[in-house]
């Protein structure tokens, strides 16, 4: 049984205050306990947010990191350093990653052998771009993009894939329910190809793309999207909430 997960990737938002009045908002809400909730904050906010959260179910995740232990890489931050900060996830390979800071796949791939060699586990974003959907191409992109990321990886169990439509982040157009539905299933039968069917049964696979209070619960009901990876919803308290809450 997969129970969903709802991330809040902040991205490059809310300084140390603004994050710890979202997680008080959070705090005291009453949250769907049939779903596991994650917040991803910017780097600065990790600590403060962990530490408000100490006695709490939700989890914290950061949104990149480097995937060596350490050494001469000025202003990278290492998976270890993640871990002893109490960091349970790491997003890697979000689209504004690739495009803006150059992130290629066998980057992104040693990236997540980096986080599953220290108990981190990854949420590896794949998602084609509105050219390679147009062109008919989403679903082989998609299928470069996890065999290349997923090279050499043996611990599919750990791992979470969010199927993130280049298209449809930031920009307002979600992909419809039956979209996201058709590629997550489509991305299951190719993480079964990676590992087994069995484990492919058991990772999950989250949309994100402009998910909001009022698409949420059709998206969180389609059989095979396990939760939703949300940037600019999360950042609003009472959305992300009902968001949970769908
Ligand atoms: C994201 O950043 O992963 C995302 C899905 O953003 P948004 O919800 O704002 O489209």
């Amino acid at each position: 049984m997969r129970k969903k997960l709802i991330a809040g990737n902040w991205k490059m938002n809310n300084d140390v205050e603004e994050s710890l009045k979202l997680i008080k908002s959070l705090l005291t809400s009453e949250l769907n306990e049939d779903v596991d909730v994650l917040i991803c904050p910017a780097f600065t906010s990790l600590y403060p947010v962990i530490h408000e959260l100490k006695n709490s179910s939700i989890k914290v995740g950061a949104q990149n990191m480097h995937f060596e232990d350490k050494g001469a890489f000025t202003g990278e931050v290492s998976p270890s350093m993640l871990k002893s900060l109490g960091v349970e996830y790491v997003i890697i390979g979000h689209s504004e990653r690739r495009q803006h800071f150059g992130e290629t796949d066998k980057i992104i791939n040693k990236k997540i052998k980096a986080c599953l060699k220290h108990g981190l586990k990854p949420i590896l974003c794949v998602g084609e771009s509105l050219e390679q959907r147009e062109a008919g191409i989403e679903k082989e992109t998609v299928r470069a993009q996890l065999i290349k990321d997923l090279d050499g990886v043996t611990d599919g169990l750990k791992i979470v894939v969010a199927y993130e439509p280049i298209w449809a982040i930031g920009t307002g157009k979600t992909a419809t329910s039956h979209q996201a539905n058709e590629m997550s299933s489509y991305i299951r039968a190719v993480l079964a190809d990676i590992f087994t069917v069995d484990i492919a049964d058991n990772i999950l696979i989250q949309y994100g793309g402009s998910v909001k209070a009022s698409n949420a619960k059709e998206i969180m009901e389609q059989s095979h999207i396990d939760g939703a990876l949300v940037g600019g919803a999360s950042l609003i308290a009472d959305e992300f909430i009902k968001i949970i809450n769908y």
